[in-house]
């Protein structure tokens, strides 16, 4: 049966459906929104789609991993009841012409540095939101601003779906999971955990009482300046909804980076104090 029907007739039989997109080459991290998924809906679907539109032009589509058959094996040990792995022209068809537009929060932090990354993701997150009709949607922590969007966007277009945050597994290190690190080497690898070990102190901080949020990113950028290899693209304190720098750091602002290691970008953030979503 084609995705959309499948997941029609579980809905219409009033079975729940939780969808994990994700873009494949699972690791740990993924791991962990399929067992939130599992755990809360009668069924989970987990989107495989190396969605062209949200890479640049000078990104890595084309050699982004795509290890379908260890994918399978992991998701079918995991249990869940679907793997959707459309090809490109069933989502872009040739006809394909909307799109969605992220507008303002698109346009900062990482969108900055990746100009349309954020129109890609949200016209295919909708898409595979009709595709799969899901209650409940999870989304990493570790992908801050792609779950702002996305929330966004569901706001905006009134969706019927609850996006859930899932927080950023990490290696023992400290570095978040991402399946770019494998792209890392040996002495960037070394130094990445430097990026949640700069993180970690300014939580630290905020915990201590330091609520100025230039203070904070500060005290990062001055701790990943010392880390030899280490390029900083943006360091900076944020409200989870409007992604601008409040006046005053308070629970639920996000401490987010972005840096180079070598040619390798990589991200991380960190919540200040209690979560409030
Ligand atoms: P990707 O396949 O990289 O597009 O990621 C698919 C989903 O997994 C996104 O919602 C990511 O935020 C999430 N994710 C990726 N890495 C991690 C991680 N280390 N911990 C938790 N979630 C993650």
């Amino acid at each position: 049966m084609a995705m959309q029907e499948q997941a029609i007739a579980w809905r219409q039989a009033g079975e729940e459906v939780g969808l994990v997109p994700t873009m494949g080459a699972l690791h740990a991290g993924h791991d962990s929104l399929v067992t939130r998924a599992r755990r809360e809906n009668q069924r989970v679907i987990v989107s495989i789609f190396v969605n062209p539109a949200q890479f640049g032009p000078n990104e890595d589509f084309a050699r982004y991993p795509r290890p379908f058959e260890a994918d399978r094996a992991r998701l079918e040990a995991l249990g869940v009841d679907a793997i959707f792995h459309p090809p490109v022209d069933q989502i872009y068809p040739p006809a394909f012409k909307t799109r969605v537009e992220a507008g303002p929060l698109g346009e900062v932090l990482e969108g900055k540095s990746r100009p349309g990354h954020f129109n890609g993701v949200l016209t295919v997150v909708l898409k595979l939101f009709l595709l799969t009709q899901p209650k409940r949607a999870y989304f990493g922590q570790k992908d801050f601003q792609q779950l702002v969007l996305v929330r966004q966007m569901v706001r905006d277009f009134a969706l019927p779906i609850r996006i859930v945050a899932v927080p950023t597994v990490r290696e023992p290190d400290g570095l978040a999971i991402s399946s770019r690190n494998a792209y890392l080497a040996p002495a960037e690898r070394e130094a990445a955990p430097a990026i949640y070990r700069a993180l970690d102190v300014a939580a630290k901080g905020f915990g201590g009482g330091l609520a100025d949020p230039v203070e904070l990113e500060d005290t990062v950028r001055h701790l990943l300046e010392g880390t030899p290899g280490v390029a900083i693209d943006y360091v900076a304190v944020v409200d989870e909804i409007t992604l601008r720098r409040p006046a005053r750091t308070g629970p639920g602002n996000v401490l987010a980076v972005a840096v180079k290691l070598g040619t390798i970008r990589l991200i991380d953030n960190v919540v200040l104090g209690a979560e409030r979503l």
